[in-house]
Parts: C-alpha cells; sequence; structure tokens
C-alpha cells in the first residue's frame, strides 16, 4: 500500500512537472521527493537470507558467503562506496577454531582428604584452548570471590590476596550492588580473566552458582562443551583476547567445588549462601591445589565482514562516520529432538535486523539532500560467536577510530507486531539518547526506558564492540507497546525468547509484520539522518562509566 502511494505521489509531480514547464522544477521541494520505504523491499531481503538454502548463514559456511555476496552485490546497486580492504566491500576475518580432543579433559581436586579426579561434563567443563594444543598444570588455588576489579565502584577483589603462579577459583557473576550494565561489563568473563592475569594467575576456574542455576542449570552448559570456540587472529596470526599466562581454565558444578574449600577458612555451602542473600563475598586463601589437563586440535576458517558508506556532502564533517552495525551470520545447523527440520534461519536473528540495514541505507543513499556526514553500513560476521566480527571491525577498523562518531546496532527487530513505541539500550549513557528520542518522535514513536535492564542488553550485541573502542552507540529495538489493543507487545517479546530464540522455528513463517520493519527501517534512517546532520557529534554523558572507561 505504501508503495502505490509513493508511486502515484511520483506520477502526481512528474504530470506537475511536464504541465507546468521547466522553470517551476525547482518549486518540487525536498520534502516531496523524500524517499519513501518500501516495505516489500525488506520481505525480499529477508526472505532470501532466511531462505533454507543458506543453511542458517553460520559463520565460515558458504551460506553465510552467498548472503555476504547479495549485501555486497546490493551496497553494489545503491552506488554506495566499498569501504573493506582492497578497494572493496570485504573485510576478510580469520579466526582460529579450537576443538577439545576427546577424553582429554583433566581436572583432580588435591586437598586434606586425598586426590579426586573430576568427571568431564558431569562435574567440570573446559573448552578448546585456542592457544595451547596441549596444556598440563598442577598448582595451589586461591579463592578471589568474584574476581573483579572496579576502582568507580570500590571492587578489588585481589586486594591483599596473593594469586602469583596459582589457580584463582571465582564464582560465576558478580556483586549484587553494581548497576545492571556497568556490571555486565565489569563481571563479564573477559575482565575476570584480564584481572587474573594481571596478578599472575596461571589457571582460572569459575564455580557454577545456585543463582545461576536458576537462570541456565549446569547441564544445560555442560550440554554445549564440545562446541568449538572461537577467536580471530591477528596480523601476526595470534588469537585476540587469549592469555599465554593462563595455562589452563574451567568452569565447575558447586558440589564438585566443595573439595576445592576442604580446610579453608570457609565451607563453599556458605559462600554460596551468602551468593544467594546478596552478601558481599570476600576472598581467602584455600589448602587445596589442582591438576589440569587438556588437548586441542586447530582449524583456520575466514569469513568476511562488508562494509560500504555513503559518502557525505559537508567538506568537513564527510570525514566523520555514523556507523550502522548490524550481524549477518546466524547459528548454521543443529539437530536437537527428531525435528526434521534442521535448519537454523534466523529470520529475526538477525535476517531482519540486515534487511531493514539495506532498506535504511537506500532509503539514505536516495535522499534529495545528501546527509553532512558519511555513513558507514558494517555488516559483520560471527556475532554468535562472541560478537567477534564486530571486534575485528572496532580493533580493525577501515575509518580512524576517532572518525566514528556513533555507533546505531540493529540485533533482532522483533517485527511481530505495530510497535508503537521503541527501546534504545544505551541511550542513558550518551547525547544519543536525546538524539534518538527526537528522531523517534518525528515519525510518532515514543522512546521507552528499558523495560529489562536486569538483562544487561546494552553489553549483548555487536554495539559492545564500538563501545570498547570509545565510540557512543545505542542498540535498537522495538517497544513493549503495541498499535493494536489486542497485542501486548511484551507477551510476544517473551513468547519469542521462549520458543522461536536460536531455535529452527525463527524462519518466515512466523508473523513477521512487515509493515513493523518498515517503521523499523524509518525510525533508523531519521536517527541516521539527525546524527549525520547535527551540529555537535554526539558524546558520553558527563562522568559516565563507559565513557570514561574506553573513550581516549
Ligand atoms: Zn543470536
Amino acid at each position: 500500500m505504501k508503495f502505490k502511494l509513493l508511486t502515484s505521489a511520483s506520477l502526481l509531480s512528474l504530470a506537475l512537472l511536464s504541465a507546468c514547464g521547466q522553470n517551476n522544477q525547482t518549486s518540487v521541494t525536498a520534502t516531496d521527493k523524500k524517499p519513501q520505504v518500501n516495505e516489500q523491499n525488506i520481505k525480499a531481503h529477508l526472505e532470501f537470507l532466511a531462505d533454507d538454502t543458506l543453511l542458517g548463514r553460520d559463520t565460515g559456511s558458504d551460506g553465510y558467503q552467498i548472503a555476504a555476496n547479495y549485501v555486497k552485490s546490493y551496497f553494489k546497486q545503491l552506488g554506495l562506496t566499498p569501504m573493506g580492504e582492497h578497494k572493496g566491500f570485504e573485510q576478510k576475518v580469520t579466526f582460529r577454531k579450537a576443538f577439545i580432543e576427546e577424553n582429554s579433559a583433566q581436572l583432580s581436586v588435591i586437598n586434606n582428604d586425598g586426590e579426586v579426579a573430576l568427571k568431564f561434563k558431569d562435574a567440570f567443563i573446559m573448552s578448546g584452548d585456542s592457544l595451547l594444543t596441549a596444556s598440563a598444570i598442577e598448582a595451589e588455588t586461591v579463592f578471589v570471590g568474584y574476581g573483579v576489579v572496579s576502582k568507580d565502584f570500590g571492587y578489588d577483589d585481589y586486594q591483599n590476596i596473593d594469586v602469583e603462579g596459582k589457580v584463582v577459583v571465582v564464582l560465576t557473576g558478580r556483586p549484587d550492588d553494581l548497576p545492571s550494565e556497568e556490571g555486565a561489563h565489569i563481571g563479564s568473563g573477559s575482565e575476570k580473566l584480564k584481572h587474573a592475569v594481571k596478578h599472575g594467575a596461571v589457571g582460572f576456574i569459575t564455580i557454577h552458582t545456585p543463582k545461576r542455576d536458576a537462570v541456565r542449570t549446569f547441564a544445560k552448559t555442560a550440554s554445549n562443551a564440545d562446541a568449538p570456540r572461537l577467536n580471530w587472529l591477528n596480523k601476526e596470526g595470534r588469537p585476540f583476547g587469549k592469555y599465554a599466562e593462563l595455562k589452563s581454565v574451567a568452569y565447575i558444578s558447586a558440589e564438585s567445588a566443595e573439595a576445592l574449600f576442604v580446610g579453608a577458612e570457609r565451607k563453599l555451602t556458605d559462600v554460596l549462601s551468602d551468593d544467594t542473600k546478596n552478601i558481599a563475598i570476600k576472598g581467602f586463601a584455600l589448602n587445596s591445589s589442582v591438576k589440569m589437563a587438556s588437548k586441542s586440535r586447530h582449524e583456520e576458517i575466514s569469513s568476511p565482514n562488508i562494509i560500504a558508506a555513503i559518502e557525505g556532502s559537508d567538506p568537513t564533517l564527510k570525514d566523520e562516520y555514523v556507523v550502522f552495525s548490524a550481524h549477518l551470520d546466524h547459528i548454521g545447523v543443529s539437530s536437537h529432538g527428531d525435528e526434521e527440520d534442521k535448519i537454523n534461519n534466523g529470520a529475526l536473528d538477525n535476517a531482519s535486523g540486515v534487511s531493514i540495514l539495506l532498506e535504511t541505507a537506500r532509503l539514505l543513499s536516495t535522499m534529495p539532500e545528501k546527509p553532512k556526514r558519511s555513513i558507514l553500513f558494517v555488516v559483520v560476521t560471527a556475532e554468535e560467536k562472541g560478537l567477534l566480527g564486530s571486534s575485528y571491525f572496532a580493533t580493525n577498523p577501515t575509518v580512524p577510530v576517532t572518525q566514528m562518531v556513533a555507533n546505531v546496532n540493529l540485533d533482532m527487530p522483533l517485527i511481530l507486531y505495530p510497535f508503537a513505541d521503541i527501546i534504545a539500550f544505551g541511550s542513558t549513557h550518551s547525547s544519543l539518547g536525546p538524539i534518538v528520542a527526537r528522531a523517534a518522535e518525528k515519525i510518532d514513536l515514543s522512546l521507552s526506558d528499558d523495560p529489562m535492564p536486569e538483562q544487561a542488553l546494552f553489553t549483548r550485541s555487536d554495539h559492545y564492540s564500538f563501545v570498547k573502542a570509545g565510540v557512543p552507540s545505542v542498540f535498537l529495538m522495538t517497544g513493549f507497546q503495541s498499535k493494536d489493543p489486542d497485542i501486548n507487545g511484551g507477551e510476544v517479546f517473551g513468547d519469542f525468547f521462549k520458543n522461536h530464540y536460536h531455535q529452527h522455528s525463527d524462519e518466515t513463517t512466523l508473523p513477521i509484520r512487515y509493515d513493523a520493519a518498515a517503521s523499523f527501517a524509518e525510525v533508523n534512517m531519521m536517527i541516521g539522518l539527525e546524527i549525520a546532520n547535527g551540529e555537535q557529534r554526539p558524546t558520553w554523558n558527563q562522568g559516565d562509566f563507559f565513557g570514561k572507561t574506553f573513550a581516549q
């Protein structure tokens, strides 16, 4: 319907033009020619990207490359500038895939009662190591609470504890009084490992807590233990985010971890009970040691990010970039149960985000007045493997990192109902909050507060890689309010997460509302314009934790 409206409007302007002659051409204002969002375009993109032939677009697969070729081809059609490597659209990312060798994982605890060998997957989990093909250590253990360090929030779990040459033992999770988004960063695995290495640890064991068990059971986590781990390789061929100092890393069930605490000043059950009651936990020396060993097999794969730009019209501001990102990869093929359909099509995760990004690119590239700043589209690989494609791009950007003024990320917009509001995770950290609100208001959408702050979604998609590079970022999502009184957006959300998220049923048979997708593209276009044409580039809020931690 929108397409028809556009066509008749354009016909009308053409008719006016020919009737009034050439002199009146200027009377057709820029707004008359403003491109209209076309929901059929989004549908066409989405149906291609979520098709069975692409087999779930797994990182490094042919299906992913076909999807990448499609995106490249569309950017070419739009006449965008290639911004990848070697004057092309692709940025090649090489990954090391590490598989743990069958029956190689060993963890034994030695305490006053003797030595106990724990059983892989029943009692502990180890993953493939992307640095070492074989490792074996024997070292004393030491408990460091959650293993978090943050000057801003007054935490240093390593204070007055000697961990040099030892295996540190930590609880999964973080202190309860940290705000959710800051806490998600401070309590992340990568931060914990970094601080352990800094203090001289040689191994790292995380204890699965009852608190964690309520969210995801140990058995469920263990069922994924054989899956390979991926790291991207830097120019020297070293896996990013891996520490040579840490020889062994394991995840252990609460019951099995009790052996580590035999003869220590506190029993693990008491510590875990404090954790459940949100009582602050301090570390202490343990009276045990561990033997840890594993063997890993390595494979190398590569998979590209696709990068393109619309050049800005302002001679100075065109050197600054508004960055739109969306991940193109999904989780490929998997078999669980006796379901016939084994393909994870990822129609909403994230064919929807990429399709909307492509339509946003079309809208912004056909504006009668070009945006002042340049607009960069970064379609990334390996999000599902741990935000790896975006991490590679943010660490090896094809434009200077200081010239990326903002990131707007699209991941899994739930276009299943006519949403009446949007959520912008990250909007409370920078001036992007008011910018997004202004843009949304122009098309009668409101900006709502994060309805699920406990999920800390600000740290869970590709924009987080840009945040870590110091770039103010927002992650847009359809809000919970619905224009249709018979549909509860929050319920649709809950149902999707429960029944379709990372499952075979995330496919085009879902009741996708392309009118909602069109609104989402429109709000993205408005946000892009607002940032691109703004007098000032976006800034982190005064004293904001993420701004202070990551921006130069
Ligand atoms: Zn996903």
